[in-house]
C-alpha cells in the first residue's frame, strides 16, 4: 500500500508516492477551513457520509484534505480537530502500513486505475475494520478509474458496509460517470486568493521572491508553486514560461517547448499548454481572436483537449508523435 507524499497524490496532482514525507500530524490547509470545519461537524453529529467526493482546481490540495479526514477517521485521539500523529494508529497511517486504509492511484507507468484494484478495495470494504471502528478508501484521482473499474466500485458506493468511508478526489468531474457522482456528497474546494497563497508560501519556504516567482509560473496554482520550489525547478519552469510565451506570440514552436520538457510526464506537458493557452485566450480582445496567432492559439487549445482526452481514456501516446500534431496543427493555422 502507499500514502502520497504530504497529501500530494495521484498520477495528476502530483509526485510519487513517498511515505517518509508524511508528517505525523495531517491538517487541512488554511483555506480549506470552512470545509474542515463542516467535515467535522458531520463527525461530531455521526453524518459523515460514506462516500465523498472531494472536487476542484487541481493542485488545490484536495488530495491533502482526503489525507487528513483518513487519518483523522483512523486516530484513537484526535485532537484539536486533527489525527494525535501519536497513538499507534496514527503511528501506522504515517508508515503506510495501517491495515484499516488503502489510497489507490494508478500504479507504476499506468494512467488508470484498474479494476483489479477496484476488486481488491471491494474485498477490503467488506472486511471489518482490525484497529478500530473506520476503514478508509481514498481514490485519486477518481477521474483514472476505468470503466471496468468504475463499475465494480459503484456496489461499495451504493451499499457500503459499516464504518467504510470512501474519499474521492478528483479535479475533472466530467471524467467521473455520473452513476459514480450520484452517489457521492460532493465537496467542492477553492484555489486560495493570491495574498493568502503568498503568505502561506512564504510559511513554507520563507523566500518571498521565490514564492511570488513560484505562484506566477504555476498561474497562481499554490500547490504547483509549492512544488516548483521544493524541487528547484524555478529556472526550468521559467525557460517553460517563456518557450509558452512565444509560442503564443506566433514566435516558437511546440518542437522547442517538447524539448524542454522532455523529462517531464506527457500529461504534465499537456496541462501547462492547456493552461497557458486558456490564460492567452482570455487575455485577448476580438481583433485579437480572429487574428492569425489567436486562430493558432485556439486550434492548438482544441487539439491539446483532444490529446488530454486521449491520454485521460488510458492511452500512452508516444511523446514524439504527439509533439508532432501539436506542431503540426499549429504551423497549419499559421501558414
Ligand atoms: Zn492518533
Amino acid at each position: 500500500m502507499s500514502y502520497c507524499s504530504a497529501g500530494v497524490c495521484g498520477a495528476n496532482e502530483e509526485s510519487a508516492p513517498v511515505i517518509s514525507d508524511i508528517p505525523a500530524t495531517s491538517t487541512a490547509l488554511p483555506w480549506q477551513a470552512d470545509v474542515w470545519s463542516h467535515l467535522l461537524q458531520q463527525i461530531e453529529k455521526q453524518q459523515l457520509p460514506h462516500a465523498l467526493l472531494l472536487t476542484g482546481v487541481q493542485h488545490s490540495g484536495k488530495a491533502r484534505l482526503a489525507l487528513a479526514l483518513a487519518r483523522l477517521l483512523l486516530c484513537h485521539q484526535p485532537e484539536s480537530g486533527n489525527n494525535c500523529g501519536k497513538c499507534h494508529a496514527c503511528e501506522l497511517s504515517r508508515s503506510g502500513s495501517h491495515g484499516d486504509f488503502r489510497w489507490l492511484e494508478p500504479e507504476g507507468s499506468s494512467r488508470v486505475i484498474k479494476i483489479d484494484q477496484v476488486r481488491d478495495l471491494v474485498e477490503f470494504a467488506g472486511k471489518t475494520a482490525s484497529l478500530g471502528r473506520h476503514k478508509l478508501v481514498v481514490l485519486s484521482p477518481a477521474e483514472s478509474l476505468n470503466t471496468a473499474a468504475a463499475n465494480a466500485l459503484l456496489k461499495s458506493l451504493e451499499e457500503p458496509s459499516s464504518g467504510t468511508y470512501i474519499i474521492l478526489v478528483c479535479h475533472r468531474l466530467q471524467g467521473l460517470p455520473a452513476t459514480i457522482r450520484s452517489r457521492c456528497q460532493t465537496l467542492k474546494l477553492t484555489m486560495p486568493d493570491p495574498q493568502i497563497s503568498l503568505s502561506w508560501l512564504d510559511r513554507q519556504t520563507g523566500n518571498s521572491a521565490d514564492s511570488e516567482k513560484a505562484l506566477h509560473l504555476a498561474h497562481g496554482q499554490v500547490l504547483l508553486a509549492e512544488k516548483l520550489i521544493q524541487e528547484g525547478a524555478l529556472d526550468a519552469a521559467a525557460a517553460i514560461r517563456s518557450a509558452l510565451d512565444a509560442l503564443g506570440s506566433g514566435q516558437g514552436s511546440v518542437q522547442g517547448l517538447g524539448v524542454l520538457m522532455a523529462n517531464e510526464p506527457v500529461e504534465d506537458l499537456l496541462s501547462q499548454l492547456h493552461e497557458h493557452l486558456e490564460q492567452l485566450v482570455h487575455k485577448m480582445d476580438a481583433l485579437a481572436l480572429s487574428s492569425k496567432t489567436g486562430r493558432a492559439t485556439f486550434g492548438l487549445l482544441d487539439e491539446v483537449v483532444r490529446l488530454q482526452r486521449v491520454v485521460y481514456s488510458g492511452a500512452n501516446p508516444n511523446r514524439q508523435l504527439l509533439v508532432d500534431s501539436l506542431s503540426a496543427r499549429f504551423e497549419m493555422v499559421l501558414t
